[in-house]
């Protein structure tokens, strides 16, 4: 192996940075050439690259974003777009990619993959977690500390003013962000999308919260929750609880940025090594991820097939300390 491709693509998680350093010294240090690819698939297709050596990539271990910028590529969903990137990749002699994304990505990954024969492997790169084979994806860790902290400055003012506060978390369909951030911060209910609740058991147990003494309340709401967003879990509660003082935050975006925590760091320096080593192997179309404490590698097909269960066990941990 001489020459490898390396890009960040959909959404841009705290890590990715990291993640693409350690791809590029992994690389230096076996002698392999890197190109990154800016913008995603987008650059690929209009060969907006340039070659990176260890150098290139110093001092972003500890920054948020992704120096290779990212990007959602239309052109790459169709057949011609991944001709156009595969013809690019062979002139510049790349012999195989390394894709740090989300599902998304992977399966465009796949698709390049298995219609031009050019090894591909992925490392998971979203604040969601909600990628299958891994039980942590870069970025995750960051934003749930952000989230923590975020809702424990609402906390505060919450205690001051006997408030009831419904804070809306990430997470697309997944609900890993609210469900650990919400344990973390002392929830009194959690929503998440993987599971079903009805609004009068959220009504009922801040009504029970109250009679024991509860003088302020934190409902985590995931963006994906079935029933409904934020706002109109806030605006259905009022109709029921007409004396609650009740306010709503929609955190958005913030929970992206910043600086990666150690763990991120950590994580994605082991995949970055891994994703290179498993194209040294001659493999492709694998995802590298961690289980158990170990790295790993899952099939990029299972990756972007299956679903990552919601841990039931965390559930029912947040249920008992949330009275
Ligand atoms: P994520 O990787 O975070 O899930 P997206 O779903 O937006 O983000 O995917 C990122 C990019 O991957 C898309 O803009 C597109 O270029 C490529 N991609 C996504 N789905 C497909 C697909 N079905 N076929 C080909 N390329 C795809």
């Amino acid at each position: 192996l001489k020459h490898i491709g390396v890009l960040t693509s959909g959404g841009d998680a705290p890590g990715m940075n990291a993640a693409i350093r350690s791809v590029v010294r992994t690389c230096t240090h076996h002698g392999i050439e890197v190109t990154g690819f800016y913008e995603g698939y987008q650059g690929v297709i209009d060969d907006n690259a340039e070659t990176l050596d260890a150098r290139a990539v110093a001092h972003i271990i500890n920054r948020g974003g992704t120096m290779l910028r990212s990007a959602r590529c239309a052109e790459f969903r169709t057949r011609e777009g991944r001709q156009k990137a595969y013809d690019n990749l062979k002139k510049r002699g790349i012999e195989g990619l390394v894709v740090i994304g989300g599902d998304g990505s992977f399966t465009g990954a796949s698709l390049l993959s298995d219609e031009f024969d050019i090894p591909v492997i992925g490392i998971p790169g979203t604040i969601d977690n909600d990628i299958y084979g891994t039980d942590f994806t870069i970025g995750f860790d960051t934003a749930l500390n952000t989230v923590v902290d975020a809702v424990d400055r609402i906390r505060d003012t919450a205690t001051s003013h006997n408030r009831l506060f419904f804070i809306e978390v990430m997470g697309r369909d997944s609900g890993f962000i609210a469900l650990n951030a919400g344990i973390a911060v002392g929830a009194t209910n959690i929503l998440i999308p993987e599971e079903s609740t009805e609004l009068d058991e959220v009504i009922t147990k801040l009504k029970t919260g109250r009679e024991n003494g509860k003088t302020s309340s934190i409902v985590l709401v995931a963006e994906g929750e079935k029933m409904g967003d934020a706002l109109f879990m806030a605006e259905e509660t009022k109709k029921h609880l007409p004396d609650y003082d009740i306010r709503v935050s929609v955190l958005g975006h913030m929970q992206r940025g910043g600086n990666p925590t150690c763990a991120d760091r950590v994580l994605a320096t082991r995949l970055g090594v891994a994703a290179v080593e498993q194209l040294m192997a001659g493999h492709s179309s694998v995802m590298c991820g961690v289980r158990n404490g170990s790295v790993c590698t899952v099939s990029i097909h299972d990756a972007i097939s299956r679903k990552p269960g919601i841990d039931r066990n965390l559930m029912h941990i947040a249920e008992i300390v949330s009275l």
